[in-house]
C-alpha cells in the first residue's frame, strides 16, 4: 500500500512528511528544500508553483497568487480588507464567495491551493517512488467549518484521497510528544504566516487530549510585515507626494522588503531596507528610491496592537481549559512569526514559562500530520496512540428572534452528534428554512451563517404538531453534517442548501477535471521543452566534435553540420515532429561521425577492434543521456 503523507498547507510556506522507520520524515522538495512557497503564478496558460513562483512575483504581480488560506472557506463580506491590500485581483464571487481574478478568468481559492498541493504530493511521488494519493492535511485549529471544508475540497480538487483534516497545534503537539513519557500540560502557541492558534493539551501513555483551543485566523506574519509596508508607504508620500500602495509592482516589492526587514529584525536591533528604482516621480519622470532605517524598538511600536491581539485567545484558552497558567508543564512555539522577540516575550509574560525550543516551528505541524497519516494507516511502529480533538467554535441553529439556539459548544470532543427537535410556526407550514451558525455571539446575525437549510416537503399540519429532527453531526475533521426529517409524517424530507461558499459537487467534479487537464498540459509543455532542450544540447555537442576532431574528413564533418543546422531549424520551428526527426538524425550523423572519427585515431597505434569499439560505447552512453 502506498504511504499515506501529512501535510502543512501553511499560508506563506507548505510541508509535506511522511513516516520512515518509525520517525516522521519531512520529504524535500523537487528543487532540494524542505518548505515549499505557498505560492502559484499564472503565466498564459502556464502555471508556476512554489519558489519559482515567488521568485518572479516583482515582475508578475497581479498573477501571483500568494497567502490565499487567508481567503479559503471564507465569505466575501469576511475578508474585503485583507481583499483591498492584495496586489491580485480578489473580489465577490457567487453566492457571497471570494474569487480571484487571474489572466481574465476568475479562480476559487480552493483551486489555488490545490495547485500546491499538487506541487507538493507529485515532488514527494518522485522523492518516494511512488504514487501517493492518501493525505493528511492539516489547518489552522481555529479554522471554521467552511474554511475546513474548502481545504478538504482543495485537496479533492488536487484529485487526492483526504484521509483527515486535523488542527495544526494538535499536530505539532503529536511531534512533539512522541518521544516524551509521563503525563504533561503542554500549550501550543502557533503564530503561522496568517492564522494564530492557542491550543491546550494533555499528553500521557500516548493519549493527546486536546483541552481548549482559541485563536484568531485574521492574525499572523503577513499583518505585521503590512504594518512596515504601510510605514514605508506613508514615509515615502510624505517625501515625494506618491502612494507607492496603487502601484501593484511597487506594492509588491514593498511586501517582500517588508518581511525581510521584519525577519532580520528577529537577530539585529536594526535594519536597512533599501530599494532603489521603487517608481518614476510622476512629474519629472526621473527614477524615485526608498532607503530606511527600521529598529526593533519602532517595528515593535508599529506592531504593538497585534501583539496584544495574542493575549486574548491565551487567556481564553485557559480559561476553557479551567487551567491557571501555573498548571501548563510546556509552551511549545509553532509558526515562524514565533520567532518575533516581542511575541517570545509575551508569551512567556503570560504563561510564566521559558518556551521549550525543541520543536522547529516550521516543521513540527508537518511531521505531526505524516504521525496522524501513520495512525489511520495502521502503522504498527507508532504503537496505540489516542488522539482526542475539540471543536474550535460553538455550532447552533437560528431561532425566533434572531437569536442563536447552540446545538454544539466549543471545545466539544469530536466527532459530536447532537439531535434538537423543531417545529412549525404556523398552519399547512410546508417547509421550514433552518440558519446554520457558527460562532460564540448571543445574536445570529452577529455569528457566521454556513449555510440556510431548506426542509421542504412537509405535509399539511397545524402549527407546532410537526417534529422535525435536526441533527448536527461533526466528523473527526471537525466537518459539519446537518441532516433534518419530519418525524410526524415519517417523510424524509428533502434538505438543500443554499447561502453557502462551499463548492458544490458540480464545482468540485469540473474543478478537478480542469486541475486534471491543467496537470496532463503541463506534463505535455515540460515534456516538450525537455525534448527541445536535449536537441538543442545534442546540437552543441555535434559541433564541438566537429571541432575537437580536425583530422575528420571534409564530407563527415559536412553532414554532421548539415544534420545540426536541421537540428536547430527544427527548434525555431518549434514543431514536434520536426524535432523528433531531427533528434533521430543528428543522432545517427553524430554516431557515424564519432565511429569514423575513432577508428582515425586508433589506427596509426593499430589497435582497431575491441578496444575501440568500446571507446566509441563510453562517447556514446556518455554523449546521449537524457539532458538534465
Ligand atoms: P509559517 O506559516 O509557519 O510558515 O510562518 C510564516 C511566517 O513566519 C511568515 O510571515 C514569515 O515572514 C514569518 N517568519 C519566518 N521566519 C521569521 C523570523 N525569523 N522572524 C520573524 N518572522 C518570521
Amino acid at each position: 500500500m502506498p504511504k499515506a503523507v501529512g501535510i502543512d498547507l501553511g499560508t506563506t510556506n507548505s510541508v509535506i512528511a511522511v513516516m520512515e522507520g518509525g520517525r516522521p520524515e519531512v520529504i524535500v522538495n523537487a528543487e532540494g528544500a524542505r518548505t515549499t512557497p505557498s505560492v502559484v503564478a499564472y503565466k498564459g496558460d502556464e502555471r508556476l508553483v512554489g519558489q519559482i513562483a515567488r521568485r518572479q512575483a516583482a515582475l508578475n504581480p497581479q498573477a501571483t497568487l500568494f497567502e490565499v488560506k487567508r481567503f479559503i472557506g471564507r465569505r466575501w463580506d469576511e475578508v474585503s480588507e485583507e481583499a483591498a491590500r492584495s496586489p491580485f485581483k480578489v473580489k465577490e464571487g457567487p453566492g457571497g464567495s471570494v474569487r480571484i481574478e487571474v489572466g481574465g478568468k476568475d479562480v476559487a481559492p480552493e483551486q489555488v491551493s490545490a495547485e500546491v498541493l499538487r506541487k507538493l504530493v507529485s515532488d514527494a511521488s518522485a522523492k518516494l517512488g511512488e504514487k501517493i494519493k492518501d493525505v493528511v492535511i492539516t489547518v489552522p485549529a481555529y479554522f471554521d467549518n467552511s474554511q475546513r471544508e474548502a481545504t478538504r475540497q482543495a485537496g479533492e480538487i488536487a484529485g487526492l484521497n483526504v484521509l483527515r483534516v486535523i488542527n495544526e497545534p494538535t499536530a505539532a503537539a503529536l511531534a512533539y510528544g512522541l518521544e516524551r513519557k509521563g503525563n504533561e500540560t503542554v500549550l501550543v502557541f502557533d503564530l503561522g504566516g496568517g492564522t494564530f492558534d492557542v491550543t491546550i493539551l494533555e499528553l500521557g501513555d500516548g493519549v493527546f487530549e486536546v483541552k481548549s483551543t482559541s485563536g484568531d485566523t485574521h492574525l499572523g506574519g503577513a499583518d505585521f510585515d503590512q504594518r512596515i509596508v504601510n510605514w514605508l508607504s506613508d514615509e515615502f508620500k510624505k517625501e515625494h507626494n506618491f502612494d507607492l500602495r496603487k502601484d501593484p509592482q511597487a506594492l509588491q516589492r514593498l511586501i517582500e522588503a517588508a518581511e525581510k526587514a521584519k525577519i532580520e529584525l528577529s537577530n539585529a536591533s536594526d535594519t536597512t531596507i533599501s530599494l532603489p528604482f521603487i517608481t518614476f516621480d510622476p512629474e519629472t519622470r526621473t527614477p524615485l528610491h526608498l532607503e530606511r532605517t527600521l529598529s526593533r524598538a519602532k517595528f515593535e511600536e508599529l506592531t504593538g496592537d497585534l501583539l496584544k491581539r495574542v493575549r486574548e485567545p491565551v487567556q481564553r484558552a485557559l480559561s476553557d481549559a479551567k487551567l491557571d497558567a501555573s498548571k501548563i508543564d510546556e509552551v511549545i512555539l509553532v509558526g515562524g512569526s514565533t520567532r518575533i522577540p516581542a511575541v517570545k516575550r509575551i508569551v512567556k509574560e503570560l504563561t510564566g514559562k521559558e518556551p521549550n525550543e525543541s520543536v522547529n516551528p516550521d516543521e513540527a505541524v508537518a511531521l505531526g500530520a505524516a504521525v496522524q497519516a501513520g495512525i489511520i494507516q495502521g502503522d504498527s511502529s507508532l504503537g496505540d496512540i489516542v488522539l482526542v480533538d475539540v471543536t474550535p467554535l460553538t455550532m447552533g441553529v437560528e431561532v425566533k428572534g434572531g437569536m442563536i439556539a447552540p446545538m454544539i459548544t466549543r471545545n466539544t470532543t469530536v466527532p459530536a452528534k447532537k439531535t434538537e427537535i423543531y417545529t412549525t410556526a404556523e398552519n399547512n407550514q410546508p417547509g421550514v428554512e433552518i440558519n446554520v451558525l457558527q460562532g460564540e455571539r448571543p445574536m445570529a446575525a452577529d455569528n457566521k451563517s454556513l449555510g440556510r437549510f431548506k426542509l421542504e416537503g412537509i405535509p399539511p399540519m397545524r402549527a407546532g404538531q410537526p417534529q422535525i429532527e435536526v441533527t448536527f453531526d461533526i466528523d473527526a475533521n471537525g466537518i459539519l453534517h446537518v441532516t433534518a426529517k419530519e418525524k410526524t409524517s415519517g417523510k424524509e424530507a428533502s434538505i438543500r442548501i443554499e447561502n453557502t461558499t462551499t463548492l458544490d459537487k458540480g464545482d468540485v467534479d469540473r474543478m478537478v477535471r480542469e486541475a486534471e487537464q491543467n496537470a496532463e498540459a503541463d506534463r505535455q509543455r515540460r515534456e516538450k521543452v525537455e525534448k527541445r532542450n536535449a536537441l538543442d544540447s545534442l546540437r552543441v555537442q555535434a559541433l564541438q566534435q566537429i571541432e575537437e576532431n580536425e583530422g575528420a574528413g571534409q564530407g563527415a564533418k559536412d553532414k554532421l553540420k548539415a544534420a545540426a543546422d536541421a537540428a536547430e531549424e527544427a527548434i525555431r520551428q518549434d514543431d514536434d515532429s520536426k524535432i523528433a526527426d531531427a533528434q533521430k538524425a543528428l543522432e545517427e550523423e553524430l554516431r557515424t561521425f564519432m565511429t569514423a572519427a575513432q577508428s582515425q585515431q586508433a589506427a596509426p597505434q593499430g589497435s582497431e577492434g575491441a578496444a575501440g569499439t568500446r571507446a566509441e560505447d563510453d562517447v556514446i552512453d556518455a554523449d546521449f543521456k537524457p539532458a538534465e
